[in-house]
């Protein structure tokens, strides 16, 4: 009856074994194999007698053979369920020699025959093959792309994480992700990252906040990061995708400011325009009654009071061209039309319309050969007649003016420059120059409203360009413009 009862035992027993999805096998205390599955078979390619009987060492490569019989004796010494060789990469040998990565499970089973050791084998060359694939899709990924694990450690970065942050990739993997946070906001991190594995799903890290990263050399990024949950066979993971975005969000704040300042200046025009349209009206109402005056009592007026009315007529008469000045500054540009222009044509027309002016001064003028570009004409016509006759008007006393107009290819603009050797400007008024009504002589000394710098300034930043001056008092100065490319 006892017999009869072991015999069933052992009959159930060979059912479930047989039945389980994995290769299980029986293995005595001398490491013999006392029994194994058909999964084991289809596995290793081994005919179930071929196994019986043989040590299990055959199933293992030779490489980690030789120090099996020593775990198998440990196991033996305190036998427990647990999987074998944690944190190792196991692997196993199939009849035919190639080798297959595994897991194992230990299972002590104790029989009639002594204690014996049930180890249930899963071939896990498909997660193995998939784990390589994610690792691959991840390194190939366009952003910086993190693993991090529950505990916050990072587990796995692609190449452009270290190009971003500058690590190595060993010296990323193992450690806190804190370690890539300002440490004003490392302090939070693991309630959010708690938050997350709470309840995980693809969104966008810290909606609303502006992100920053930290390189290892201790400087700041701004990025971008979403957030992917995975599971893992090491547990959930988050999988942290990085782009930067301070390039782009310095392109914002300077768009931004490009925005403000130009509205701004829509509303200085148009507080000029209104101004200096309104202003015209009183002054010629004094002009007409200052004429009327000269007329109606002249023989009532003596030689002093002549001379009062030439000083208001004066004044009238220069407020009003500066009121004019103004009004043509507030509506410079407003239509503009950007053509191909041949500079060296425009110059000459330039110096053509200023033929008197040129003679009188006794000036030389050279100019080198100009690009062909598209402009706003009109306008730049403006600016390089007023250049030109600053250039001549602020000479020295008794020294011919001489004047070059040049151009210079730079890699992404052209250079232009007009260079004069007159009285020079000193550093500290470099700036002001470029301001409406800013002038560093009298009307007396040098005749002038002091606008046409400020219509160049305006013009050439029309243009997307850049104006500057570099003197040298007493010498003479460099008037420079730069004119980006621009698409008709
Ligand atoms: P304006 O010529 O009518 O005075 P601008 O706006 O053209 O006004 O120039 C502003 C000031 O810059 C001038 O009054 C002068 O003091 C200085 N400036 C401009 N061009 C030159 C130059 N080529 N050499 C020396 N000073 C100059």
């Amino acid at each position: 009856m006892e017999t009869e009862q072991v015999k069933h035992t052992e009959l159930t027993f060979q059912l479930i074994v047989e039945s389980s999805p994995n290769a299980i096998i029986l293995v005595n205390k001398e490491g013999k194999i006392a029994y194994m599955n058909s999964q084991t078979e289809k596995l290793f390619g081994y005919e179930r007698s071929e196994l019986i009987g043989q040590t299990v060492e055959q199933l293992i490569p030779a490489r980690y053979s030789q120090h099996h019989p020593g775990f198998r004796n440990m196991f033996f010494r305190a036998p427990a369920v647990r999987s074998m060789g944690v944190g190792r990469e196991l692997f196993a040998l199939r009849k035919d020699g190639t080798e297959f990565p595994i897991e194992i499970g230990l299972n002590p089973v104790v029989t009639v025959d002594g204690t014996l050791v049930l180890a249930s084998i899963i071939d896990i060359t498909e997660r193995k093959k998939a784990e390589e694939r994610f690792r691959l899709v991840v390194e190939s990924a366009p952003n910086a792309m993190i693993l991090v694990n529950h505990e916050g450690m990072i587990t796995l970065v692609n190449k452009q994480t270290e190009m971003l942050f500058g690590y190595e990739r060993n010296e990323l993997v193992g450690n806190k992700l804190e370690m890539l946070i300002p440490q004003r906001f490392s302090g939070n991190h693991p309630n959010h990252r708690e938050s997350f594995f709470k309840k995980p799903q693809t969104r966008a890290m810290g909606a609303g906040r502006d992100l920053f990263a930290k390189r290892k050399d201790g400087t700041e990024i701004q990025v971008e990061i979403g957030l992917n949950p995975i599971e893992t066979t090491e547990g959930n993971m988050v999988l942290a995708s990085i782009i930067d975005i301070t390039e782009r969000k310095l392109q914002e704040i300077t768009l931004k400011k490009q925005v403000e300042l130009e509205i701004k200046n829509k509303e200085l025009e148009q507080f000029a325009y209104v101004a200096s349209h309104d202003l015209q009206e009183p002054l010629r109402t004094v002009s007409n009654y200052m004429q009327l005056f000269e007329e109606d009592y002249s023989e009532k007026l003596d030689e002093q009071a002549f001379k009062y009315i030439h000083a208001v007529n004066n004044a009238t008469s220069r407020m009003s061209m500066l009121i004019k000045a103004l009004l043509a500054f507030s509506k410079l540009g407003t239509n503009r039309r950007l053509v191909s222009v041949d500079c060296t044509k425009l110059v000459k027309d330039v110096l053509s319309d200023l033929q008197k002016f040129i003679k009188t001064s006794g000036a030389v003028i050279t100019v080198s050969e100009l690009p062909t570009i598209n402009v706003y004409e009109t306008e730049m016509r403006q600016v390089f007649q007023n250049l030109i006759m600053n250039a001549i008007k602020f000479c020295r006393k008794g020294i011919i003016p001489e004047v070059r107009v040049d151009a210079e290819k730079l890699a992404d603009k052209w250079q232009f420059s007009v260079k004069d050797n007159g009285i020079g400007i000193s550093v500290s008024h470099y700036t002001r120059i470029f301001e409406i009504f800013q002038r560093l002589h009298t009307t007396a000394e040098y005749e002038g409203n002091g606008i046409g710098l400020a219509n160049c300034k305006k013009i050439v930043e029309l243009h997307q360009g850049e104006i500057w001056v570099e003197s040298t008092p007493g010498k003479g100065s460099e008037f420079f413009f730069t004119i980006p490319p621009l698409t008709v």
